[in-house]
């Protein structure tokens, strides 16, 4: 098949491009704008296989999407492609807006006037899949989880700027009869992840003796899944999923924010040992919490596994160590961020009620 990728030199999309690469004879082309967040050098194992190709351009584009279905001729459309940090939405919700919500109708209607030019067998094959956030559903109690049917109650502008895309994806299926797929996915982490997001922002600010910055009284609960086990779950959806439904994707594994900082902690404390002996754990810090943030998100991932047989292969603590291993070997990939694009800073407070 030839797989048209949006947003695939970010974190998830080069990992579906890594796998696609790795694993299958499709074809894919990755379409990406290379914000701040697509990192080409995350598509470096897969550069020179023929298989693959690469273009720079935006998803708010009519032109520059048109021109791109035309000429690669897509069956799938993989469409990844977003501004995806709660933070920086707190601080500037307007890229949000125009990315995730003007960016996914421009998607819609270009898709929708290519698959009509299509021939029937051609229209039959032809997918248009929304990767989406389990964060539209808003937040949970202690007790709960996520369904596909859960109503919808995003409450920070990046979770709801992914609502009303995912609003209009379902729509442009409905009223135009373009064959489209959603899947809302828990919180992703491993290698390659930009340094903004909780995991490896902890690892690299642990490694550099710095602060390990912890919002609120870190009881806030994710589910974590490691990003191949997603990109997996990906390849499953838009291979054999049925047009018009929806999947939730998640790793069944439930972890406070704290919990999860320790467990870097503990890893680095075995390979990778503090110079003066004492654990990585005496750099937690609490820190102001973020405004608005959400509790506890959990997910029901029970109809991905029934229907199309997709499970996690990694426990959090597989992955975990895996991760944390990833950033001690591949330091030049997170170094060059570190000193081009995002520091470690903080984001995310400009706004904050308090
Ligand atoms: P990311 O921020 O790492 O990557 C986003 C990519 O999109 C980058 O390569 C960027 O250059 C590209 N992009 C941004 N604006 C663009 C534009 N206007 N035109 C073309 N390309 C553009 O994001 P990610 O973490 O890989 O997330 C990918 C998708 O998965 C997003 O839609 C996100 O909402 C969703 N998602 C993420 C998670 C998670 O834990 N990271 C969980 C569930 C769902």
């Amino acid at each position: 098949m030839r797989i048209l990728v949006t947003g695939g030199a970010g974190f998830i999309g080069s990992a579906l491009v890594r796998q696609l690469m790795n694993h299958t004879d499709h074809e894919v082309l990755v379409y990406d704008k290379l914000t701040y967040a697509g990192v080409l050098s995350s598509l470096e194992p897969v550069v020179s296989n023929p298989r693959y190709s690469f273009v720079r351009a935006d998803i708010t584009d009519p032109e520059a999407v048109a021109q791109a279905l035309t000429d690669f001729k897509p069956q799938i459309i993989a469409h990844l492609a977003a501004e995806s940090h709660v933070d920086r939405s707190i601080d500037g919700p307007g890229e949000f807006v125009q990315t995730n919500v003007v960016g996914t109708y421009v998607m819609l209607q270009q898709a929708l006037g290519y698959y009509r030019s299509l021939d029937d067998q051609a229209k039959a094959a032809f997918r248009f899949h929304h990767i989406s956030t389990d964060e539209v559903f808003g937040s949970l109690g202690d007790e709960g989880l996520f369904t596909e049917t859960t109503a919808y109650d995003p409450r920070s502008p990046y979770s709801a700027s992914k609502a009303s895309s995912d609003h209009l994806v379902r729509a442009w299926g409905h009223t135009y009869g373009l064959p489209i797929l959603v899947t809302n996915c828990s919180n992703n982490y491993g290698p390659y992840h930009f340094p903004e997001k909780l995991i490896p922002l902890i690892i690299i600010r642990a490694l550099n003796g710095e602060p390990l910055p912890v919002y609120g009284d870190g009881t806030n609960v994710r589910d974590w899944l490691f990003v191949d086990d997603h990109a997996r779950a990906l390849q499953a959806v838009f291979e054999r999923g049925t047009p018009g439904e929806t999947y939730n994707v998640g790793g069944n594994a439930e972890r406070k924010n704290i919990e999860v900082v320790r467990a870097i902690c503990a890893v680095l404390d075995r390979e990778r040992p503090r110079a003066d002996g004492s654990p990585y754990a005496d750099q937690i810090t609490h820190v102001v919490d973020r405004p608005g943030h959400d509790r506890r998100y959990a997910i029901d991932a029970s109809k991905i596994r029934r229907e199309l047989e997709w499970e996690p292969t990694k426990t959090f603590e597989e992955g975990i160590g895996l991760t944390v291993r990833w950033y001690l070997d591949n330091q030049e990939w997170w170094q060059t961020i570190v000193a081009n694009s995002y520091a470690t800073e903080r984001l995310g407070k400009a706004h904050a009620r308090d």
